[in-house]
């Protein structure tokens, strides 16, 4: 748990933690369902706003305890619906999280698990900036709802939740996996586990042990190349696990949750999308319950690569299909509005000139 100046941030518990916490000072057990389904149904902001609690005990609460932590520093409107937005910890980290609107009705918050990342991979914004730490359950937990009460103030329903944000969920496993569990629970976000997808860059222990936690969350894994020599060089972590022991995870993962592997390839310019790739793909998820999700880059200050044009990317793609996977092209949202993984942060702060990015790794 993160304490700014010994307050606890509400969202850091559990259901359990603040029945302990509320009867340890002095209240009656019912009242932690009170404050609990303000929180999460209500999606109140303020502890006044809990009109059946004495005045006494908001009064309590407001001094020993904070609804959240983020501080909302920028939002960003796209043309095609996206939003994106970058908070302020308390620490004075950033992060950003990005809510997709989609034309079949889904409303997709995309949420950070870590401020910055350790993970390095070369054409990634987040990647470049270096790790700052970890974000708490409740951090993550808090990202969701924000957009939920967003969306339920029109009348309307945050539907899925992506962790694709800045960092990688797998290194921060137990944050990450309490609040999965505040967003799948009736009384937290009441959000389906197969609407919900953890993207990794291929923790292969944390994959496995995320298979035995008996969850449905849908598997998205960073791929990007399917050979180590390739993916080493765009993705240092695969020097330490190389892709095979990387397939028998997700493998494992297949077998354990019935539910088939999302594997994202970011597709370059010259570098991700020659034709003898995509053949090399197709062999090696022969035999695998998957699908691909190819997208192409989104440039990078600290990259120099470009992204693919529709002739390649259609080529890349009809090349997966005669080795029978299916994959689809994601479309690049909120493009206009730096939406990117890491790139609002990147850019703001640049711009602001109030903190360099070396100072963030
Ligand atoms: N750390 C996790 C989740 C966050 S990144 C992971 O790596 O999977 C979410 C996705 O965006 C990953 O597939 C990542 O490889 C991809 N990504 C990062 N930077 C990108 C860029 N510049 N262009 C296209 N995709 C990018
Ligand atoms: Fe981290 Fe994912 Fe970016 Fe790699 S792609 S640096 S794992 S956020």
């Amino acid at each position: 748990m993160y304490e700014s100046d010994k307050v606890i941030n509400f969202y850091d518990l559990t259901y359990e933690q603040l029945e302990k916490l509320l009867t340890a000072w002095g209240f009656p057990r019912f009242r932690a369902k009170q404050v609990w389904t303000w929180a999460y149904q209500q999606k109140v902001s303020d502890f006044q706003a809990m009109t059946n609690l004495p005045k006494n005990m908001r009064a309590q609460l407001s001094e020993r305890m904070m609804l959240g932590n983020l501080t909302l520093v920028t939002e960003r409107h796209s043309r095609d619906g996206t939003i994106k937005r970058l908070y302020r910890l308390p620490d004075d980290q950033y992060i950003e999280s990005v809510l997709m609107v989609y034309d079949d009705g889904r409303r997709t918050a995309c949420i950070s698990t870590q401020a910055g990342c350790a993970m390095g991979c070369v054409f990634c914004a987040t990647g470049q900036m270096g790790f700052a730490r970890h974000l708490t359950a409740g951090e993550i937990v808090e990202q969701a709802l924000h957009f939920a009460r967003l969306l339920e103030a029109e009348g309307e329903r945050l539907s899925n939740i992506v962790l694709m944000g800045m960092g990688e969920p797998l290194h921060n496993y137990e944050a990450t996996l309490q609040a999965i569990k505040r967003f799948i629970a009736t009384d937290g976000l009441g959000i389906g586990q197969r609407h919900i997808t953890l993207s990794s860059v291929g923790l292969v222990p944390a994959i496995r042990r995320f298979a035995d936690e008996g969850l449905q969350v849908g598997l998205a894994i960073s791929l990007h190349a399917a050979n180590d020599a390739d993916r080493s060089a765009l993705l240092p972590v695969n020097k330490r696990w190389p892709l095979q022991d990387l397939m028998d995870a997700c493998t494992y993962y297949v077998q354990k949750t019935n539910r088939r592997v999302t594997f994202e390839w970011a597709l370059i310019h010259e570098q991700t999308d020659h034709v003898h790739q995509a053949e090399e793909l197709g062999q090696l998820l022969q035999g695998l319950l998957c699908h691909v999700n190819v997208i192409p880059l989104n440039p990078t200050e600290g990259f120099a690569g470009q992204p693919s044009d529709p002739e390649r990317v259609q080529a890349f793609i009809d090349t997966l299909s005669r080795y029978g996977i299916s994959s689809s092209v994601r479309v690049r949202r909120g493009i206009d509005i730096e939406a990117g993984c890491g790139q609002l942060k990147a850019k703001i702060l640049s711009q602001q000139g109030f903190v360099q990015l070396d100072d963030i790794s």
